[in-house]
């Protein structure tokens, strides 16, 4: 099986479930990378930038092209030629990504990622969480998530996925590759589970039954978790988020701002997140940590190494 065949969205997900039907895979995950990073923008490059099946990387596109990410577009270089272009849409992600790396960064792999220079100031922007709204940088713990009138978001689970590999890449490939975030984002029941937590959720059984989860599944979940350092079981027999855990709020703050800008339906919004300090919705940010301005996509350049 080469994983190619997806769920497909579907609409009754929510837009927080459908923004992790979409992301909630290396693949497209790793695709995005390469198309902020390095400006990939050609199915070959992608094949050869990944190692990708042609079958998946194809899958995948067209996927990423029918939800408005990627437009494709043609132009003549002796033949009639296809390139893909990230829309609007998918040039929002961009905070996403880098916010991606900046976990990584922090948490994971210490240093490893490429500077981020922040053109304004002229330094590495090491980007960290902020609030739109008062543009003081912030965490988890500053905000107060709870479940909106649209709230069965919790329900994003499919039936089932196909699980998948994935080649690790040279060792030496400093851009892109984040394994730590790709085991929680990359597949949609552990984003759900991650979710489940920051809204509050500790317990077994109010995980599984807030998330409609299998047992099983929610078992391997739970104890990945746990291996990841992101989740910490405690001798009552429930799991609390540890500080790295906490830190992912940044990246999970930001998918959602992102669906519900991006992909809300009619019915509201699922989650609604407080700022405590100003009191408003909270809009995340990100801020530069050496001049504490919010960053802006076109501010913004990885110096790649080479
Ligand atoms: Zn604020
Ligand atoms: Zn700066």
């Amino acid at each position: 099986m080469d994983g190619a065949e997806r769920e497909p969205v579907r609409a009754e997900l929510g837009a927080i479930g459908q923004a992790l039907a979409i992301l909630g895979d290396r693949w497209v995950l790793l695709i995005l990378q390469r198309a902020f990073l390095l400006r990939i923008r050609t199915f070959a490059g992608w094949r050869d930038a990944l190692g990708i099946s042609e079958s998946v990387l194809a899958a995948r596109l067209r996927e990423l092209v029918d939800h408005g990410i990627f437009e494709l577009s043609a132009y003549r270089n002796g033949r009639t030629r296809y390139e893909y272009r990230l829309t609007e849409r998918g040039l929002r992600l961009w905070a996403l990504l880098v916010a991606i790396q900046a976990w990584e960064r922090d948490w994971v792999s210490r240093g490893r990622f490429p500077p981020l220079l922040h053109e304004l100031c002229g330094q590495d922007a090491r980007p960290r969480l902020g609030c739109g709204v008062c543009l003081e940088p912030m965490s988890a713990r500053d905000t107060r998530t709870e479940p909106g009138p649209q709230a069965a978001f919790s329900r994003v689970g499919p039936p089932r996925r196909h699980r998948r590999t994935v080649r690790s890449g040279t060792p030496a490939d400093l851009i892109g590759y984040c394994p730590a975030s790709m085991e929680i984002l990359g597949d949609q029941w552990s984003t759900s589970v991650l979710a489940g937590a920051f809204l509050g959720t500790h317990r077994f059984v109010d995980f599984q039954s807030g998330l409609g989860i299998a047992p099983s599944v929610l078992t391997d979940r739970l104890r990945r978790f746990v291996e990841l350092g992101v989740f910490d079981p405690r001798p009552d027999g429930s799991y609390r988020l540890t500080d790295r855990g906490l830190a992912f709020f940044e990246v999970f703050a930001l998918l959602v701002d992102w669906a519900q800008r991006e992909l809300s339906a009619s019915e509201g919004s699922a989650l609604s997140i407080t700022h405590l300090r100003c009191g408003a919705a909270f809009r995340p940010v990100l801020l530069c940590r050496a001049c504490g301005r919010p960053l802006e996509r076109r501010e913004v350049r990885f110096l790649l190494p080479g």
